[in-house]
């Protein structure tokens, strides 16, 4: 893997277009430092009605060991829960580089996030693709959230994908691995 491809396409991105691609290269940027560190390359940014940053992370599921839940979104909403905690939450945006998985759509129904954009669809285990299958109660909790791929130039969506589809494969194996106890 040659990461600096990556870097390079960080740099190269083109001015800012749309409001989303402020935040579109900050959850890209957190996507590559996930990468480098041997993690799922995800990033995630969420920012509130005023469109200030609230917080930030990314995936860390290989931080120490092997954590299952540490994905990126599960991090910025546990920030956010632990330092704007007074703030109404159904104005908050969740901007992630990849559509969210089974767990983290849970997760951010949970929490009450008004709104999600994704910089890539994730079509096999993005979970936007399942609403339809859910039970009452979150069907129900669902209709207070709105998922929608991010407002952004190309240039973020390709690299959103490159970036997750490097290591997906060794991904995989690692959690194997993990799942052996090894
Ligand atoms: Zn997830």
């Amino acid at each position: 893997m040659d990461l600096r491809q990556f870097d390079q396409k960080l740099r190269e991105a083109p001015p800012a277009r749309y409001s989303d691609e402020v935040w579109a290269r900050l959850c890209c940027e957190q996507a590559f430092l996930s990468m480098k560190e041997g993690n799922y390359a995800v990033g995630a940014v969420l920012v509130s009605e005023s469109d200030e940053l609230l917080s930030y992370g990314r995936n860390t599921v290989f931080g120490h060991g092997y954590n299952s839940s540490r994905h990126a979104e599960m991090e910025v909403i546990d920030r956010m829960e632990r330092d704007f905690s007074d703030m109404s939450r159904s104005g908050m945006t969740l901007y992630v580089s990849l559509e969210p998985c089974l767990m983290c759509f849970g997760r951010i129904l949970l929490a009450g996030i008004g709104q999600v954009r994704y910089l890539t669809e994730d079509s096999v285990g993005g979970f936007t693709r399942g609403i339809h299958m859910l039970p009452p109660v979150w069907s129900e909790l669902c209709h207070r959230t709105r998922f929608e791929p991010a407002r952004v130039d190309s240039h973020w969506r390709a690299l959103a994908k490159q970036m997750i589809d490097e290591n997906a494969v060794a991904m995989r194996q690692k959690v194997a691995a993990a799942w052996q106890g090894k």
